[in-house]
């Protein structure tokens, strides 16, 4: 065949994942993979948790991008601009065009605190934080060591957001650091979100519920977040209701990236890419492809689910360029380690279909599912390592992969 020119938006965890796997499919001579991103810097974002706790330092969960990418693969530091459809081709800030055979897009959510009344205005970065960002996750460390006392606020502004677990994860962690520096008795913790219960999936929310209960964290539900009042220490819903803090923490709204706002057909209204659930094809057009939390599929934000994707739309940008029919085998499968303190975590696992479930992953004798262990937090801390080496070089990991196991489940799965 003719050298294929595959184009991918995003160098994060799916854009990276996706190169390595193409690259080491296709000779330098068969396909020519070029990889677009604005920066350098490859942040490996579930260690953004750790920072503000002194668990974790940014040196450590940042890589240079561009050495993470197999040879062979074409690097632009550059914004993507735009991409235009009808001539299948991308735009970069500089004026550069790239011309595809497919393109996949990978670029992510962008964060949107400004989208919230008050929230980036007087207060930002001094009681109001996020740990959503590198920047963020660093002031707020410095904060949390001055912090001896009060209302200590977590909140979620609204869905979607990447890695849902995270804020309660935060809220878990926070309880932990309070009562190792003995002022948790000074401390009133309160965990808010819009949603009705802890999470968004029944069973596990009714168990994450329970932990914060546990753990003496206020649980308040549909609290919209509307206004903050930063100096004032006031978080303020739609509703009406109030809650005063001496320090809140937030993760605030999210939306795709705006370029594919300025490219006609790509995205929906909230610059998400409409993707096909199970082949990662785009409606937009049949070359075009999606994955990670770029997409605006039914299914969690997460880099296990971009793990997930990447498998089967790698093998689906090769069926499609050989002119096969595509595989539908990505089911939504999403699996999050949950940190809870003291050096445990629980795991859920589930997909489209079936919710999280209580039992052992991958099969009968593997983790424990939906329950606290040390085993979990090791599975958590070990990840990294897989990250760096396993995940982001496109290799197998025997065992792990896009179809949800059901071996160690102990409930029947719900139909869909
Ligand atoms: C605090 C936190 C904790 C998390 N914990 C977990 C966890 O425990 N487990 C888990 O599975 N997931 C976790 N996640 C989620 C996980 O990190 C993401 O779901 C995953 O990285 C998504 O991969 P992606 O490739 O879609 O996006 P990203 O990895 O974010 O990559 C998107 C890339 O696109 C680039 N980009 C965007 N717009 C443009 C543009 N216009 N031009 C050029 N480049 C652009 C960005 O610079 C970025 O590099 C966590 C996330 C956070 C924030």
């Amino acid at each position: 065949m003719a050298r294929k020119q595959i184009v991918i938006l995003g160098g994060g965890t799916g854009g990276t994942m996706t190169a390595n796997r193409l690259r080491r499919h296709f000779d330098t001579d068969e396909a020519e993979i070029h990889v677009v991103d604005r920066d350098d810097r490859h942040v490996y974002q579930p260690g953004l948790l750790f920072v503000p706790f002194g668990l974790a330092q940014l040196e450590e969960i940042v890589r240079p991008r561009r050495r993470q990418f197999r040879n062979g693969v074409v690097f632009h530091e550059n914004e993507v601009e735009s991409v235009g459809l009808d001539k299948d081709e991308v735009l970069l800030d500089d004026g550069t065009t790239l011309p595809y055979d497919v393109l996949v897009v990978a670029t992510g959510v962008r964060l949107q605190p400004e989208e919230t009344e008050g929230l980036t205005g007087p207060g930002w970065n001094e009681r109001v934080f996020t740990f959503y960002s590198p920047e963020g996750a660093e002031a707020l460390q410095g904060a949390l060591e001055r912090f001896d006392g009060g209302r200590f606020v977590v909140n979620l502004v609204d869905m979607p957001i990447k890695c849902p677990v995270a804020p309660l994860e935060f809220a878990f962690l926070a309880d932990w650091y309070l009562r190792e520096r003995g002022i948790r008795n000074k401390v009133e913790l309160v965990y808010s979100t819009p949603l009705d219960g802890a999470f968004t999936k029944p069973i596990a929310s009714d168990r994450l519920a329970g932990l914060l209960a546990h753990k003496e964290i206020e649980l308040v539900t549909e609290f919209n977040a509307g206004d903050v009042d930063g100096v004032g220490g006031k978080l303020g819903a739609y509703d009406g209701r109030e809650l005063d803090f001496d320090l809140l923490v937030t993760v605030p709204l999210h939306s795709g990236a705006p370029y594919v706002e300025r490219s006609p057909g790509l995205g929906d209204a909230l610059g998400f890419v409409p993707t096909d659930k199970h082949t990662l094809q785009t409606p937009a057009k049949p070359n075009v492809f999606a994955l990670g939390d770029a997409t605006d599929l039914p299914t969690s934000k997460a880099g296990s689910v971009t793990h997930f994707e990447a498998e089967v739309l790698t093998e689906n940008v090769m069926r499609y360029l050989a002119d096969e029919e595509l595989d539908p085998g990505y089911d939504g499968h999403a699996n999050c380690f949950i940190e809870t303190g003291f050096n445990k975590a629980l795991l859920i696992d589930f997909n489209y279909d079936t919710e999280p479930l209580p039992g052992h992953f991958p099969t009968t004798v593997g983790l424990p599912l939906l329950r606290e262990s040390r085993l979990n937090h090791l599975g958590k801390l070990l990840f990294q390592w897989v990250y760096w080496h396993a995940l982001l070089p496109g290799r197998e990991i025997p065992g792990i992969g896009p179809a949800m196991p059901n071996a160690g489940k102990e409930q029947a799965t719900v139909p869909a």
